[in-house]
């Protein structure tokens, strides 16, 4: 029954796998939805709490790779989960990442189109749809990272797609709050090149609800803001979410056990705020 507990309130986004902060009440999430050119982030802006993944014995190209602590935690459940499954070469190339490191990145993508023999301007189109523009970029949140595999060197391309860990966090990363950010038929919502190596830690039920409804993040908020849909869902656990825009923060008597409240972006960009309540009739949970 206490595991059973603790698995509801580690879908349920409370918690952290390792069920270390019982917290009766939640406060808004730190994982905004959106990270992206409309929603930069500040040059200043570090993510509070993170973890390098080679503490989680999770593999790496450079053991200095870290992600937001609660990421990180559905990470290694998300890498052990495939191993199980035989695959076993998986490689996370890249993670929490600079405004600097982002800088320096787009601006040498610039200079190497510009050597190409391109204009200022047509340079910049280029390197943009490539690199994103600093203080753009999700690897700054800490909750993206960059995964490839041993049999490709580590390196990121359209190959992770064919490979056996592309494939198996394509169907299974949404079972880990995880989602493919970039994906192929969404580059023109997204602005970002297919990048099917590039997962983001958006939680329970966010990631199932994109993964069931083909939606990237961007989509996922227009419609719950611009369109003002109240999204219900219910999960295999039996558990019932409803998910809906909201300008300002609800009441405080909201606030309980039961709610996730996540910023569309920064401050005035409102919240996504999530019901979850457990339906034992109709979808009786066993425990035995
Ligand atoms: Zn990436």
């Amino acid at each position: 029954m206490k595991k059973l507990l603790a698995l509801v309130l580690c879908l349920t986004g409370l918690l952290t796998p390792s069920f270390s902060a019982l917290a009766q009440t939640p406060t808004v999430s730190r994982n905004r939805l959106l990270f992206n050119s409309v929603y930069p982030m500040g040059e200043d802006e570090v993510p509070e709490d993170m973890v390098t993944l080679y503490s989680l014995s999770i593999v790496v190209s450079l053991a200095a790779i870290q992600l937001d602590r609660e990421a990180a935690s559905f990470a290694r459940a998300m890498f052990n989960d495939m191993i199980d499954d035989g695959i076993t070469n998986y490689l996370v190339v890249s993670g929490y990442r600079t405004y600097a490191k982002q800088q320096q990145l787009y601006a040498d993508k610039f200079a190497s189109y510009q050597a190409s023999g391109y204009s200022d301007s047509e340079a910049e189109v280029l390197a943009k749809s490539i690199v994103a523009v600093p203080g753009t970029s999700e690897h700054q949140s800490g909750y993206a990272m960059d995964i490839s595999n041993t049999a490709l060197g580590g390196t990121l391309s359209g190959n992770v797609e064919q490979s056996a860990v592309g494939q198996w966090l394509k169907e299974n990363a949404w079972r880990f709050g995880y989602t493919m950010r970039y994906p192929k038929d969404k580059t023109e919502i997204t602005g970002i090149v297919y990048e099917p190596w590039h997962y983001r830690f958006v939680g329970a039920p966010h990631a199932q609800i994109l993964q069931e409804r083909s939606l990237c993040l961007e989509e996922y908020v227009s419609l719950t803001k611009e369109e003002g849909r109240t999204i219900t869902f219910t999960d295999a656990h039996g558990l019932s979410y409803n998910i809906a825009y909201a300008d300002t923060l609800p009441d405080l008597d909201l606030m309980k056990d039961g709610v996730i409240v996540n910023p569309v972006a920064q401050e005035g960009s409102g919240y996504l705020v999530t019901s979850v309540t457990h339906n034992p009739i109709k979808t009786p949970l066993r425990w035995n």
